[in-house]
C-alpha cells in the first residue's frame, strides 16, 4: 500500500483540463496536440493508475495563488476573490469524485479506519473497483479571503494547511523569501491551531518555519520536502530543520520533482537522461533523513508528481506514479527491513493520521 501526501489532483483536473478517472494514455493522447505548458503529454497521475499503484491513501491539495509583482514564477489570480472561487471549483470536483465512488474524503480517524479496512486485504481486481481516499489541504493560504474563512473550508472537511507557496504570500512567506508571518499571518496560525488542522511547513521561508515551530500547538508535517544536504536551495529542509521536525513527532515526505532531487537542474535545459535522474537519488534523501533521525520513523512518500511537471523533470524510471512501487526493492537493497519499508511507504503517514484525525 502507499500512502501519497502530496498530489495536485484538483489543479491537474480543472487547469490542465485533464479527467482523471480515464486511463493515462487516454489523457496523454487527449493533450498531446498542445504546447500551452511543458508536461503536456507527459502527465504520471491518474485515479486508475493510482488503484493499480496501490495508493490507497493521498493528501490531495486545493491550490490558487496571487499574483504579485515581486516573484511570480507560477500563475497567479489577480484578487482573493478569485483565488477563493478557484479553490471552490476544485472542491466541487473533489465532491464530483466522491459521487461517482472515485475518491473518499477522510476527515477523521474513524473513517481512515474504515477506509483502510476495504483496502488492507483487497486483491487486485477489488483494488480495481476501490475508491481512493484523500486527506484535503490547502497549499498556500492566498484564496483565503478573510481568516474565518479557513474556519468554513474546516467545514467543508479541509484538514491540512500550507500557509505559503512559492514566492511572498497573504499570510506567509513562502519559497525562495525570507521573513516572517504577517500580522494576518499570525492570526491564520491561531485559527488553524483552534481548529486543529494539520500545519503543513512545506514552502514556509526559513524565518516563517522556525516561528510556525515555535507557535504551532498542534500537529505538524512537511507534505513534499527533500534534503537540503544534497540540494542546496532554501526550498529544501536543512538537517536542523529535520532534527526539529523529528523533535515535534513529524513524518516528511519525499518528492520527485527534479530540480529539488539532484542539485543543478535547470528547467527546460536538464532532462533526466542528462542528470541521470534514477530513482536511486530519492532513496539517497529517505536515508539521509532516516540517518540523521537514528530511525526510519519520520519519512514518508509526498510524490509530488504532475505538480505542474511530468516524466521531462522525474526519474527515468517514472512513467507512471504506479512506479512508485519500485521503491521497496532499492530500500531493500539498502537493508531497509520490511517492516521500515512499509513504515516508509505507508506507515508513518497513517500513524501520524491516526493520531491527528482523533
Ligand atoms: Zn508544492
Amino acid at each position: 500500500m502507499i500512502f501519497d501526501a502530496h498530489l495536485d489532483l484538483a489543479l491537474n483536473a480543472i487547469e490542465w483540463n485533464r479527467d482523471l478517472t480515464q486511463p493515462l494514455e487516454v489523457i496523454r493522447r487527449s493533450e498531446a496536440h498542445l504546447r500551452d505548458k511543458p508536461d503536456r503529454g507527459r502527465g504520471t497521475v491518474c485515479l486508475p493508475e493510482m488503484r493499480r499503484a496501490r495508493v490507497a491513501m493521498c493528501v490531495a491539495t486545493q491550490l490558487a495563488r496571487l499574483e504579485h509583482d515581486l516573484y511570480s514564477p507560477v500563475f497567479g489570480w489577480r484578487s482573493p476573490a478569485q483565488a477563493w472561487a478557484m479553490t471552490q471549483g476544485q472542491l466541487s470536483w473533489y465532491r464530483a469524485m466522491e459521487e461517482a465512488g472515485e475518491m473518499v474524503a477522510i476527515r477523521d480517524a474513524a473513517a481512515l479506519d474504515a477506509h483502510l479496512a476495504r483496502w488492507r486485504d483487497a486483491d487486485d481486481a477489488t483494488a480495481a473497483t476501490l475508491p481512493i481516499g484523500y486527506v484535503r489541504s490547502l497549499e498556500g493560504a492566498d484564496s483565503l479571503i478573510t481568516v474565518g474563512h479557513l474556519e468554513r473550508a474546516w467545514a467543508d472537511g479541509l484538514r491540512a494547511l500550507g500557509p505559503a507557496h512559492y514566492g511572498p504570500g497573504v499570510y506567509a512567506q513562502g519559497t525562495s523569501t525570507e521573513g516572517p508571518f504577517s500580522p494576518r499571518g499570525l492570526e491564520l496560525l491561531r485559527a488553524a491551531d483552534q481548529l486543529g488542522l494539520i500545519l503543513d511547513v512545506t514552502h514556509l521561508s526559513d524565518d516563517c518555519f522556525w516561528q510556525a515551530l515555535d507557535l504551532y500547538q498542534g500537529p505538524i508535517w512537511a507534505s513534499h520536502h527533500n534534503a537540503r544536504a544534497l540540494v542546496p536551495h532554501q526550498r529544501q529542509l536543512s538537517d536542523e530543520m529535520f532534527h526539529a521536525l523529528v523533535a515535534r513527532g513529524a513524518v516528511v515526505g519525499v518528492a520527485l520533482d527534479a530540480w529539488m532531487m539532484v542539485p543543478g537542474w535547470e528547467r527546460n535545459k536538464t532532462t533526466p537522461e542528462s542528470a541521470k535522474l534514477h530513482l536511486e537519488v530519492l532513496i539517497d534523501h529517505i536515508d539521509h533523513y532516516c540517518q540523521l533521525a537514528g530511525n526510519a520513523h519520520h519519512v514518508g512518500i509526498g510524490s509530488d508528481l504532475d505538480g505542474a511537471y511530468g516524466t521531462e523533470q522525474t526519474p527515468l524510471e517514472i512513467d507512471s506514479i504506479a512506479d512508485l512501487q519500485r521503491l521497496p526493492a532499492l530500500l531493500s537493497a539498502r537493508r531497509y527491513s520490511n517492516e521500515d519499508t512499509a513504515g516508509v511507504m505507508h506507515g508513518n503517514f497513517l500513524r501520524f493520521l491516526q493520531q491527528a484525525l482523533k
